[in-house]
């Protein structure tokens, strides 16, 4: 018996020294180097046959956490990529979860706030330089023309560096500059055999026009809303969809926030964080509507304010049915096609 100990300690000591010249030597950091190189650049993204969801934003502006990056939503099937607004930091969850920038066919804008806007020209610039073929789509209602011609004429400086340094073969310039697409809000926005994405106004007073969308493809069905109180115009557009992505406020996490932010007499922020309760839709409000509606699965995000821990994490949720799901970065749903499945990857 004592002689296993001692082999087993002898072995232990061996990997510990292998590990450590592994780490710790020139040659040992290259290989390794190499090896993340070749994992990283190497992998095409994993296709799915049937309507892929991420999350690849889940927070709102109010709250801290660097976990969750600002609104986004990316819909994905094996002919098309669309992402639902571009909050800051999503650019880095669209490259964790390897998503398709290469042929991403455009950008649905629910309205025109900073935290759904914000990442446009990283989005922009990051898929032309992996090879995307059209000018970058950018749909919204009126008023996107001037949001996308604000960021073409900020970043043009910047493209004319790019296509100078690298050359117009590799990063053609006509490929540069985003193109607005604008739509009246209740109108198909896109559409082809296999796949439509249906626009639907919700309320966001005083932002006017705000919109939410409806994604269906092969018998199966995603609704994600923006920024939105709980809206007829919205549930009677979710009509047993299979999955409903909803912005959700939570009092039960906000007001202490409100009263401690009183309480120190921090200026300005107890008024704005008491101002949004009006535009975003109590979480404890969208379960019973969901379920009249026939929604299948409902799911929370762009969180007012942002759980930053597990305990505020159970604090949004107090009240809410088990069954409602409170997003993270990088949740995943799979609904395959012409199937009723839902297929759920947490982070
Ligand atoms: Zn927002
Ligand atoms: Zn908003």
């Amino acid at each position: 018996m004592k002689k296993l100990l001692y082999i087993a300690l002898v072995i232990a000591v061996l990997i510990g020294a292998g590990a450590a010249l592994v780490l710790n030597t020139e040659a040992g950091q290259d290989a390794l180097i190499k090896r993340a190189a070749t994992s990283m650049l190497g992998q095409t993204p994993e296709t799915f046959d049937g309507l892929r969801v991420v999350v690849c934003g889940s927070a709102s502006p109010l709250g801290n956490d660097p976990n969750r990056a600002q609104a986004c939503i990316a819909v994905v099937t094996p002919e098309h990529f669309f992402l639902i607004d571009v909050g800051a930091r999503s650019p880095q969850r669209i490259a964790q979860a390897r998503l398709p920038l290469r042929r991403l066919n455009g950008v649905l804008l629910t309205h025109f706030h900073s935290d759904h806007i914000a990442a446009l020209p990283d989005v922009n610039l990051t898929s032309w330089v992996q090879g995307r073929s059209n000018r970058l789509a950018v749909y919204g209602p009126p008023g996107v023309e001037s949001v996308v011609a604000g960021f073409n004429a900020a970043y043009s400086l910047d493209r004319g560096y790019r296509t100078a340094h690298h050359g117009p073969e590799l990063l053609a310039p006509e490929l540069g500059p985003m193109q607005a697409q604008s739509f009246s809000p209740g109108t198909i926005v896109w559409q082809d055999d296999l796949l439509k994405v249906t626009s639907f106004a919700v309320e966001h007073a005083p932002i006017e026009p705000a919109v939410g969308y409806r994604i269906d493809y092969r018998g199966r069905s995603v609704v994600v809303s923006g920024d939105t109180n709980a809206s007829d115009s919205l549930f009677t557009a979710a009509k047993d969809a299979d999955l409903l992505l909803h912005d959700a406020l939570s009092r039960t996490l906000l007001d202490p926030m409100i009263a401690t932010a009183k309480e120190l007499k921090v200026p300005v922020l107890p008024t704005i964080m008491r101002d949004v309760i009006d535009y975003h839709a109590d979480a404890t409000t969208l379960p019973e509507r969901a379920a009249a509606a026939g929604v299948k699965q409902l799911a929370l995000y762009h969180m007012v304010p942002a759980p930053m821990n597990a305990i505020a994490e159970k604090m949004f949720v107090r009240g809410l049915p088990e069954d409602v799901i409170l997003t993270k970065d990088l949740h995943v749903f799979d609904l395959p096609a012409n199937s009723s499945d839902l297929i759920i990857h947490e982070p």
